[in-house]
């Protein structure tokens, strides 16, 4: 039973009571749209970000205990495109949060519009649990691999800058890869509305194995947009990837 569905213009989502699916576009509804052959051309691994996101759930299931979605299933629809289907996790995504005062324990900040007191509790609470939980977790997952079985999807900040469709395999003799979330913002950290602590970190579409300075992420809208803009960072890290 699906109760809401809807796109963006690089996916389609459905949501049910308990599921939430995920799946890539096809290039005739890319075509539909304003730029669609634009949008199209530059987003690169379509179905394979879903697949990338598919593993990640699972391997991170199995391995550490950062809240994430469950992994229920990941298929090929008919028209070709991927999806992935996975446990909902309800919540507000923390760049969503101090638009209205939530009211954490019952307390009221203010009678209303934005609130900044939210918003700095929220995010706090956030960089408390990536240092605390997260960064720990992810730390333990270590491989002489990039990418993730075998193909490499480098992080959302880096390829707006690097537009290059294909990544190899890099190998090294020892373990120095370290598992990156690969766009760690606040777009991706799901907020219990009650209690303005992280519930589940979502989005793993471009994790994977890569060196430590990947690692890189942010709890602020603005720094985190900022990242894809150091593009003296982004041709180094890009450049130490290169087998
Ligand atoms: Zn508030």
């Amino acid at each position: 039973m699906t109760t809401l569905s809807y796109t963006t213009i690089h996916s389609g989502y459905k949501l049910s009571p308990c599921t939430f699916e995920k799946r890539s576009r096809t290039a005739a509804e890319y075509s539909t749209q304003p730029c669609g052959d634009v949008w199209f051309k530059t987003r690169h691994w379509k179905t394979e970000r879903i697949v990338n996101e598919a593993k990640a759930l699972q391997l991170l299931a199995e391995r550490t205990r950062i809240p994430i979605p469950k992994f229920i299933q990941c298929g090929q629809n008919d028209d070709g495109s991927m999806f992935l289907e996975m446990s909902r996790v309800d919540g507000i995504d923390l760049s969503e949060v101090g638009k209205k005062c939530q009211e954490p324990g019952g307390m009221r900040h203010n009678a209303s519009g934005k609130c900044n007191e939210c918003k700095n509790i929220a995010k706090a609470n956030a960089e408390h649990f990536i240092q605390t939980i997260l960064l720990p977790e992810l730390a333990k997952l270590r491989s002489n691999r990039t990418g993730l079985d075998g193909f490499v999807l480098p992080p959302a900040w880096m390829l707006e800058y690097d537009t290059r469709s294909h990544w190899d395999v890099k190998t090294s003799s020892r373990e120095e890869f370290v598992f990156i979330h690969g766009d760690l913002g606040p777009d991706n950290l799901r907020i219990d509305p009650d209690t303005l602590t992280v519930k589940c970190v979502i989005d793993w579409e471009h994790s994977g194995y890569f060196p430590s300075g990947f690692q890189k992420w942010s709890v602020d809208d603005s720094d985190y947009h900022a990242l894809y803009e150091d593009h003296q960072t982004i041709c180094e890290l890009a450049k130490s990837i290169e087998p």
